[in-house]
């Protein structure tokens, strides 16, 4: 017997099925494709970072209940005494903990599409079935669809990115309200791009038994120390619990976290120019007669090129301008001849704007 064929005896028909998340290279190109913070620290900061470091040995198992880490998020993004955290290796692993936790025979993970991909995704690693509802033409919650949706399959999750990836936009208030008050299952508002809107749902975990928040420090600045959380009360938290691996945030995460939680000001003021610079890439954008862009509150546009143009512009700007963004295009019909620009730095903005005027003029 081949390998082969000894791996497709063994493995899940539904895995093999699936292809890996794909991350593309992007060696010496401008980054602009998933929502990285394109700022680094001061040489004066980096270096109290490392001191921190080199007091540590690796020698030792990380704390498990990562008690300095929780404690210093609760400060910087004022989380009630009431509420309980909950860390994830990014907020991926939180969504996979919240699957496996309801993942029984039958059950539903829902979602408006489109969204965040590894809802779908991590709904079929842990055998779930998964429902997408489309957005209106308008890119907000058709209420009407998701309300009978939730009445057919009656999910145990229903995950609302606010602000929503990859459209950048909020969702009406009213209608997610809606759905938080008929569901019986567990409403997650993922809010991985908190840092760059003023809409806070935070207080939702106290208005609403059926709701928990989840934020990343990934959008902020620190995409690769992979830290999520999880906020909600205790009766849901200590069940998810469980399911955490001991030591599932490194001390390499926890040490640097820390450290770049009590700077918390440098990233939020990296954020703020972040926020007035996606302003002015939506002006330019506005500007280009060809191309339809849609109001973000996050640190991304949503960019709709001419008609069958989006591949070959995104593969242009890759090629003859070293600029990397995201292809939406063929992803979901709502997302026909998009692209999905990341803010980068005020001097990479201005490279795009360049490009893309150059290439549509
Ligand atoms: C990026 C993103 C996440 C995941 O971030 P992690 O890096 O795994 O913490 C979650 N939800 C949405 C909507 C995102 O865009």
């Amino acid at each position: 017997m081949s390998i082969e064929s000894r791996a497709a005896k063994l493995i899940r028909d539904d895995i093999r099925a699936l292809s890996a998340y794909h991350v593309p290279p992007a060696k010496g190109l401008i980054k602009l494709d998933a929502m990285e913070n394109p700022y680094v620290w001061s040489d004066e900061l980096r270096k109290q970072w490392l001191e921190q470091l080199n007091q540590y040995s690796v020698n030792r198992y990380p704390d498990a209940n990562a008690q300095t880490v929780k404690d210093k998020l609760r400060d910087v993004m004022h989380i009630s005494k009431e509420h309980d955290i909950l860390l994830g290796n990014g907020s991926d692993e939180i969504i996979q903990l919240l699957a496996m936790a309801v993942a029984k025979p039958g059950s539903v993970i829902l979602a408006p599409e489109p969204c965040f991909v590894m809802y779908r995704m991590i709904a079929t690693y842990t055998g779930m079935r998964y429902v997408g509802v489309p957005l209106s033409a308008q890119l907000d919650i058709d209420i009407d669809a998701t309300l009978s949706a939730i009445k057919k399959y009656n999910p145990a999750l229903i995950f609302i990115a606010q602000p929503n990836n990859p459209t950048g936009n909020l969702f009406s208030i009213e209608k997610i309200e809606k759905i938080i008050a008929v569901s019986s299952g567990l409403v997650v508002l993922d809010e991985a791009y908190t840092a760059f809107t003023d809409a806070d749902f935070l207080p939702w975990v106290s208005r609403f038994e059926n709701v928990v928040i989840m934020r990343t420090l990934s959008k902020v600045g620190l995409a690769g120390l992979r830290l999520g959380l999880l906020v909600g009360a205790p009766a849901w938290l200590n069940e998810i619990e469980k399911l955490r691996l001991p030591y599932n945030i490194n001390t390499l995460t926890q040490l640097s976290v820390e450290f770049s939680l009590t700077h918390y000001d440098v990233l939020m003021s990296q954020t703020k120019i972040i926020r007035e610079d996606r302003q002015s890439l939506y002006d330019h954008l506005k500007t280009i007669s060809s191309v339809t862009v849609w109001p973000s509150e996050a640190n991304f546009l949503l960019a709709k090129m001419p008609d069958e143009q989006a591949k070959n512009i995104h593969t242009r700007l890759r090629d003859e301008f070293n600029i990397l963004v995201k292809c939406l295009d063929g992803s979901h019909p709502l997302l026909k001849d998009c692209l999905r620009l990341t803010v980068g730095t005020s001097t990479e903005n201005e490279t795009l704007k360049k490009a893309l005027s150059s290439i549509l003029s």
